[in-house]
């Protein structure tokens, strides 16, 4: 198999020898000129001048008396012509998505020299039509009727009344922004086109005249194209090689043969290009599907190895016949990390998004800081979630991770809605990260000294790699992978740093423009910027996307992303323009994209001996799991030429029947369990009690080990946080009556003190919520509002005090610390803290606050003890365990239990717990039974014969924060 361009510079080295480099060859990439150049000098085999290489847009640039504009720059322009014309006040913002669609536009009716007049015309009587139309063809005339026909009459359509009025001014947008254009020596590509065109329509040779054109692998050419290149042939100054040989190129009913008599037509070849060396073997076609994007990647290390084995590469240090094509750049990185180490050189010449970097994520955080900026007493301040976003950021984490951390553990240990100034800590990126941005003009310097602090943090940390972690092995094999993830990076960053640089520069003219507007523009540029890479020039394995394939041919391919909407892409409809006219005008439309993208896939895969198709098979979200129409047409039309096989790597999804979490007592765990025994530092409570109880595992997970759920900022008052609040107003508000007697008069002159109350509240609110309790402050928005919530709980529980009165409040939060003996050799530390105690003539009463709701009544003390059914009455078991622990305090004491539900309390509520409706005037009774149960269940826990295990009442995992870990 000679390869197309292979054939080009032997033709040419033959015919023109050393006299080559007075002809300038024209090719659809540049890629292709650096491929055609190396044949050139492996069949010359000794140095010589080398023609020049351009591609097709380079010959336009340099025929053409204009520089090429910037993007942004039009933007700008075009939107400060459309306000003047339009008399619109709409916003910048509002204006770049349709700005952009109509720049594009106005390209292509500038490369399909389209009259603009005609097409931009504003046809608002329908006879109209009849007049001024006899330039036009007869296509172009039916175009227009059949596309203003379907719009009139317009009334009753708003949409197409807004279209008709934007419509009404494009002629004339479309004039004074060429004419602005003009006067500064810029254009668009489009612009230049059509420049150069006329240039060549109006027989101005003289710019053109000293050299000769040799144009190779073109195929969908636009009519500014056409006209040069025929106006080129016609002076005897240009040439022509069409890459046609495949044959589904040639089959007239493939798509891809679109342009192909056209073009053979009316740019013939001076000389006949040499037949390949041997015929076309059949091309040997694999059809792989992968459930997963990334999955993709993984087949590429298995599809190379095999080749490496097999000898399909005979050296795997230069790889070059063999191309890995990325029709979606998302896979770039992935790949580049799946590619063998056996393969030497990898030389990737595609793009990649520079949105898709990790600096834009970062930028996008910081955007977001930036726009959400607070103050807080005369201070700028950070929303949390944002300083959090970019704390755990990865640019962040490596330059300043003590810091970062430090910050984190600061805003969760005060509950820091938002992060004021004065508490970033003290660290060069972070302080350059959080100053406050209060214009867009400051935004460029601003984002300029945070990518110069990352770039030289990420220098810092190579040379730190390269000074202590290399092996020898590494070493030898060229940069380890950590290495060029760095300088993947760097690489970033710098392509950032100038992005914003320009974005500044253009935006240097423009009037008012918010923070959000800027950094908008910036995501929207980095969006059009692709990173390219490039190594070692020609050499090893090809990384590249399918336009970079043109002209050029390998024998090994691996396409991945061969599904349909990916390869060939879905048509995306960025056009003002209608189809209808789009057709009329002979501006290209989706039909011609699919010839294209045709005529590209199977010239690729013309002479390569092995073709790997991967596609993702997985129809979830945009996936349709559908594979391209390609292979379809392969595998149905062109068999004969092809050795087709299809598979599919089967990856087992089936979730494995997760094996039951058990932990065994180990001497290592019992040992932790022995700090729970009396004389040691560890102490039991009701609460580990109780998620014994529930499940045993969990409490192996907080009790023995000390696992707890992740803490969070609390952004409004969570139930735990709203219970301390409660009963730490409860505590205040008897604590000043200890040891006294409480009345009725007493409880009604408190619940009617609103000031005293909300004079609490705030103290309370700044002790558990603001983590602030030396700077009580007034309650607002939110927290006003469950303020008053429990400022109406108070009333109700001291409400519900009175069926008490007279009582004596002895105290609140009575803790207690005792040594329980469980059995002979084990006597358990235990400890706990009663909410609150009273005495109600003879009897003492254990007064529990909750939150929630609950029982109050139990049939069997078994039941208190029972994990196995729903609603087991924990609270009540909690009481039980005070009544013990206060009664091994105060013997012979008379105890009453209570537990208030605060979402009770408001009904006629009595707490008194009951047993079987009867109210518990005496807990000793019930002591013996209970007592039993719970030593019983202690003596379990110590039990070195019983693990933990998972509780079988699948209930109880429902809310438990180590559901992952036991995959319930
Ligand atoms: S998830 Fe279920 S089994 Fe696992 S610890 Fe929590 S409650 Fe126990």
């Amino acid at each position: 198999m000679l390869p197309f361009l292979y054939k080009i510079a032997q033709q040419f080295y033959t015919q023109y020898g050393n006299e080559l480099y007075r002809y300038t060859f024209v090719l659809p990439n540049r890629r292709a000129g650096l491929f055609l150049q190396k044949y050139i000098a492996e069949i010359a085999g000794r140095p010589l001048f080398s023609p020049a290489m351009l591609t097709i847009q380079e010959l336009f640039a340099s025929l053409s008396s204009y520089q090429l504009a910037d993007r942004i720059e039009m933007l700008v322009m075009l939107y400060n012509h459309y306000r003047k014309i339009s008399g619109s006040g709409e916003s910048f913002d509002d204006f770049l998505f349709w700005g952009d669609m109509l720049l594009n536009d106005f390209d292509d009716a500038d490369k399909c020299l389209v009259d603009a007049k005609q097409l931009f015309r504003n046809v608002h009587d329908f006879r109209s039509l009849d007049d001024d139309l006899t330039h036009l063809t007869e296509d172009q005339i039916a175009a227009i009727r059949r596309f203003w026909t379907h719009f009139m009459p317009v009334e009753g359509s708003e949409a197409k009344q807004k279209f008709q009025e934007t419509w009404k001014i494009l002629y004339e947008l479309y004039t004074a922004f060429r004419n602005e254009l003009h006067e500064k020596g810029r254009a668009y590509e489009g612009m230049m086109f059509r420049e150069v065109a006329e240039k060549a329509r109006d027989k101005e040779e003289r710019t053109w005249r000293t050299r000769s054109y040799i144009f190779v692998g073109l195929n969908a050419l636009t009519p500014a194209e056409v006209m040069l290149l025929k106006h080129l042939g016609n002076l005897g100054m240009a040439d022509f090689y069409w890459d046609y040989d495949s044959p589904p190129v040639r089959d007239p009913q493939n798509k891809a043969s679109f342009r192909m008599a056209e073009n053979l037509a009316r740019f013939p070849s001076k000389f006949t290009l040499q037949a390949g060396d041997v015929q076309y073997e059949k091309t040997v076609v694999e059809l792989i599907g992968v459930p997963s994007a990334v999955g993709q990647a993984k087949q590429v290390t298995r599809i190379l190895s095999r080749l490496i084995e097999s000898g399909a590469i005979p050296d795997p240090g230069e790889a070059i016949h063999t191309a890995i094509v990325l029709p979606d750049e998302n896979l770039l990185l992935p790949v580049l990390y799946s590619i063998p180490q056996e393969i030497g050189k990898i030389n990737v010449t595609m793009g990649y998004g520079l949105s898709h970097s990790s600096v834009a994520s970062l930028v996008e955080h910081i955007a977001l800081l930036q726009q959400n900026l607070r103050t807080r007493n005369g201070e700028t301040a950070y929303y949390h979630r944002h300083v959090k976003a970019l704390l755990n950021h990865p640019l962040v984490k490596m330059a300043a991770d003590g810091e970062a951390e430090s910050l984190k553990e600061h805003i969760l240990a005060f509950n820091r809605i938002v992060v004021p100034q004065s508490e970033i800590p003290d660290h060069p990126l972070l302080s350059l990260i959080f100053t406050p941005i209060a214009q867009w003009q400051e935004i460029g310097d601003y984002l300029h000294q945070i990518f110069s602090h990352l770039y030289q943090s990420l220098t810092m940390v190579k040379r730190k790699d390269q000074s202590s972690d290399v092996t020898d092995a590494e070493m030898h094999d060229g940069e380890p992978e950590e290495m060029r993830a760095v300088d993947l990076e760097q690489e970033f960053i710098v392509q950032y740093y100038k992005t914003v640089t320009r974005l500044q520069d253009r935006l240097s003219g423009a009037g008012n423009m918010t923070v959000e507007t800027w950094f908008g523009l910036l995501k929207k540029l980095a969006r059009s910027i692709s990173v390219s890479f490039s190594g070692e020039p020609l050499s090893g394995l090809q990384v590249m996307g399918v336009l970079e394939t043109r002209s050029i041919d390998f024998e090994n391919l691996i396409i991945l992303s061969m599904n349909e909407g990916v390869f060939p892409m879905k048509n995306a409809s960025g056009s003002f323009i209608p189809h209808t006219l789009r057709k009329g005008f002979g501006l290209p439309t989706h039909e011609h994209q699919d010839g294209t993208y045709a005529y590209h896939f199977y010239r690729m895969i013309g002479r390569a001996k092995r073709v790997y198709m991967l596609y993702d098979t997985r129809t979830e979200d945009v996936q349709s799991g559908e594979v391209s129409r390609y292979f379809y047409q392969l595998k149905y039309l062109y068999n004969p030429q092809f050795e087709i096989s299809e598979r599919v790597v089967a990856y087992d999804v089936a979730a494995p029947e997760s094996a039951p979490v058990t932990v065994t007592k180990t001497a290592g765990i019992m040992r932790k369990l022995d700090g729970f025994l009396a004389g040691n530092e560890k102490f039991l409570s009701a609460s580990l009690i109780n998620n014994y109880i529930d499940c045993p595992l969990k409490f192996y997970f907080t009790a023995v080990e000390g696992l707890s759920e992740e803490t969070e900022v609390q952004e409004s008052v969570e139930a735990d946080v709203f219970g301390s609040i409660f009963h730490r107003l409860m505590e205040i508000i008897y604590n000043r009556y200890k040891n006294r007697t409480v009345t009725p008069d007493v409880l009604t002159g408190i619940a009617s003190d609103e000031v005293y109350l909300t004079e609490i509240l705030e103290q309370a609110f700044a002790r558990y919520y603001f983590r602030d309790e030396e700077n009580p402050r007034p309650l607002e928005g939110q927290h006003y509002l469950i303020g008053e919530i429990l400022r109406s709980y108070v009333k109700q529980t001291l409400q519900a005090d009175q069926q008490f009165t007279p009582f004596q409040y002895i105290g609140s939060e009575y803790r207690f610390h005792a040594a329980y003996p469980v059995r002979d050799g084990l006597t358990v530390n235990f400890k706990g803290s009663i909410d609150r105690i009273d005495r109600v003539g003879e009897t003492i009463r254990i007064v529990d606050y909750k939150t929630g709701s609950g029982p109050t009544d139990f049939k069997e003390i078994s039941r208190l003890f029972d994990a196995s059914k729903s609603n087991r009455p924990y609270q009540i078991l909690q009481v039980f365990v005070y009544g013990l622990f206060y009664l091994m305090e105060n013997p012979g004491t008379r105890v009453s239990p209570a537990v208030y539900y605060l979402r009770s309390v408001f009904r006629d509520f009595d707490p008194s717990i009951c047993h079987d409706k009867h109210p518990i005037g005496d807990i000793s009774i019930y002591m013996e039974e209970f007592s039993e149960m719970f030593r019983s269940l202690l003596k379990d826990i110590f039990d070195p014969e019983v693990p933990f295990s998972q509780t079988q009442n699948q209930k109880n995992c429902e809310w438990c924060a180590f559901k992952d870990l036991c995959n319930r």
